[in-house]
């Protein structure tokens, strides 16, 4: 089994780590998108949540590692099983499935088992990506050089939790609940408006220019390199803090409190900033929810909705041409001038 690089021990990169975070905690508040220079730990980061997390109950046999205690959101095959008695299942590592640039729309949604059609005749359907990340991650290197018509696709999929597959007289469904995290570098092409909104949450990552931070980067990495068992001993303990924080998040998310007061505020910042339609407020409040539960904290305040406003709120800002402050600049701005520094 490869050791990932253990989450705790990722210097710096506050944001992207709270992002990825929060997203664990309710997936429903849609993907995540880091933006960033090369080589600042992206997808480690990633990877290394996805071992952190808990393995989960699947059942045997299932392409989509459907959850035995999951009602309803089975695939056919397990959903013929319910009702009788308790499929047998076992633990799986949570998935991180990665998403090729030049990936075919066959190879990610599913597509026709062909040597099947043709050596025995049956119309058998072969899962793609989509399927394997189910309850997991999906992770696009560079998602601005993706095709536009897959990132529609990636994002409808994982906003439905659904694959839908109509095609070459296959006609199938499946479960593919994942939460997509897209990483790029803005100087090698935008991604559309209408695409950045449907993000969850953005973040920036910088290489760091503290002295201190850079020396420990390599100090870590280069630890990790030479023996990567010992080095994730090290860190053991303190990653099983954050896989109990995360469990403990995600059974407290709905008792979480939202006052009045707070859905105000982040509508109120929303206005300030002029997001386009409703979905920044949503998010807002979602992510300071998932925030809240991280915390332990019974109810949604100020300090929640100011740790979450930049990622839930940058990329659906207008450029404006009066401001040419940057967006993260102009959240902080907003956030300052409602809730005080
Ligand atoms: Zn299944």
């Amino acid at each position: 089994m490869t050791v990932s690089f253990p989450f705790s021990a990722i210097v710096s990169q506050d944001e992207m780590k709270l992002a990825i975070l929060v997203a664990a905690v309710d997936p429903r508040i849609g993907g995540v998108l880091v933006f960033g220079d090369r080589g600042t730990g992206k997808s480690t980061a990633v990877r290394a949540l996805a071992a952190l997390l808990p393995k989960m109950r699947a059942v045997v046999g299932c392409r989509y590692a459907c959850d035995p205690a999951d009602a309803g959101v089975g695939c056919a095959d397990c959903s013929t099983l319910r009702g009788k008695k308790p499929p047998k299942s076992h633990l799986v590592p949570v998935p991180v499935v990665d998403l090729p640039l030049g990936a075919t729309e066959d190879r990610v949604v599913g597509a026709l088992d062909l040597e099947r059609a043709l050596s025995q005749g049956v119309k058998a359907f072969e899962p793609g990506l989509l399927a394997r990340a189910n309850r997991g991650f999906l992770y696009i290197d560079e998602v601005n050089l993706l095709e536009d018509h897959l990132v529609d696709l990636l994002i409808d999929v994982a906003a439905s939790g659904e694959n839908v597959v109509e095609r070459e007289g296959l006609s199938v469904r499946h479960p593919a609940r994942f939460v997509l995290v897209g990483s790029g570098n803005p100087e090698e092409g935008e991604l559309r408006p209408q695409l950045l909104d449907r993000f969850g949450l953005s973040v920036e990552v910088q290489t760091p220019t503290d002295l201190a931070a850079r020396v420990e980067v390599v100090r870590r990495r280069d630890a990790f390199e030479r023996d990567p068992t010992a080095f994730a001993q090290q860190w053991k303990k303190e990653d099983e803090r954050t896989r109990k924080r995360i469990v403990a998040g995600r059974a407290r998310l709905d008792c979480v409190r939202i006052p009045d007061a707070a859905r105000e505020r982040a509508a109120q910042l929303c206005t300030a900033l002029g997001t386009d339609g409703l979905r920044g407020d949503l998010t807002l409040i979602r992510a300071a929810r998932a925030l809240c539960a991280l915390q332990g904290d019974a109810e949604v305040g100020d300090t929640h909705l100011r740790r979450v406003a930049a990622p839930a709120l940058r990329h659906r800002l207008r450029r404006n041409p009066l401001d040419d402050a940057g967006s993260t600049t102009r959240v902080e701005r907003a956030v300052t001038e409602l809730m005080g520094a």
